[in-house]
């Protein structure tokens, strides 16, 4: 899957990436929440959490506005213009979903969240046994996505990998034709 835009910083529910468009079932249609969660010790799992389409959204007072449908927009030292909402769009109101309960991957060691050219949330993880041909092409293609402790985890692994590779390098156990003695 070919990489359009990295996404970072989605590390919780409320910083999560919202699909906005996402089927439900064959018919209907939800939102989905997207994260990466990470947890010392454990690492990182992709999370997802979906709207329930079936089950009736509250309208709750719009907490930028203050339920008035109105904002005042003001740029320093001029007077402050009155605008129409943009979380409401003038509603006042906002739809507020009804959450399924998250659903989440097994732990990796390393993650990284993107958008394919499609448009669809992806996300690839390397693991405890990931070469270190691994994981160069996850660094060099997920770069821009890598936090910098991220980075460090990942600079951590290639090295335990490296040593890892050159250990087993030097104690190659191969087959041979028996040993003839004239
Ligand atoms: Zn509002």
């Amino acid at each position: 899957m070919a990489v359009k835009e990295m996404l970072i910083g989605c590390n919780s529910e409320a910083t999560s990436h919202c699909t906005l468009d996402y089927p439900y079932g064959f018919k209907l249609r939800c939102q989905r929440r997207e994260w990466l969660e990470y947890k010392p010790n454990h690492g990182y799992r992709f999370v997802t959490q979906t709207s329930n389409p079936k089950k009736p959204s509250k309208w709750v007072v719009c907490d930028t506005c203050n339920g008035s449908g109105y904002i005042m927009l003001a740029v320093l030292g001029h007077p402050g213009r009155q605008t129409v909402c943009v979380c409401c769009n003038g509603n006042g109101q906002v739809e507020e979903l009804v959450w399924n309960a998250p659903k989440a991957s097994t732990y990796v060691t390393l993650a990284a969240m993107y958008i394919d050219e499609q448009g669809h949330v992806q996300w690839a993880g390397l693991h405890m046994y990931s070469t270190v041909a691994e994981i160069d092409a996850f660094v060099s293609t997920y770069r821009e996505g890598l936090s910098e402790d991220a980075g460090k985890i990942a600079g951590f692994m290639r090295a335990v990998a490296e040593e890892i590779e050159s250990r087993r390098a030097k104690f190659i156990i191969q087959p041979s034709e028996p040993v003839r003695v004239l």
